[in-house]
């Protein structure tokens, strides 16, 4: 199955039904683990933002897409999230980079045992300086 075929089946779960729309945010989300903002997907699809914005809340609403506030452009950005996974921004550029080398799925029950809350949603997130912005820091060897 690919991670498309993945992503429409928990759609599918939600009794959420497959517009084209929505496939075609899905897709571009998975094909570009970039982290666009919504105005970038709009672009990148020739799509009305509008439709873009309303789109994502349906998919953010099922936990198959999850945002990410950015401190450094101010805008929310936007991530295929099939996978649970942890974020390293870098504080002085914004990137956003994918960590999928912790086993998160352990994280929720662990939050639960220590609080007795009902989990709803969870983040895991690092922040510090990317390759680029320690050469030009001048923090690299
Ligand atoms: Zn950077
Ligand atoms: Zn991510």
């Amino acid at each position: 199955m690919t991670e498309l075929d993945a992503a429409l089946k928990t759609l599918q779960e939600h009794g959420i039904k497959k517009t084209s729309q929505r496939v075609s945010i899905l897709d571009y989300l998975i094909q570009n683990r970039i982290h666009p903002s919504a105005d970038t997907i709009a672009q990148g699809l020739g799509m009305n933002l509008t439709t873009v914005y309303n789109t994502l809340e349906v998919l953010v609403s099922i936990d198959l897409v999850y945002v990410i506030d950015s401190s450094q452009d101010g805008k929310k950005h936007f991530d295929y999230f099939g996978h649970p996974h942890y974020h390293v921004v870098c504080r002085n550029c914004g990137k956003i980079v994918d960590g999928e080398n912790i086993d998160m799925h352990e994280f929720p029950t662990l939050a639960r045992e220590a609080s007795h809350y009902l989990i709803e949603q969870s983040s895991l997130e690092f922040t510090g300086l990317c390759e680029d912005c320690q050469k030009l820091f001048g923090l690299t060897n």
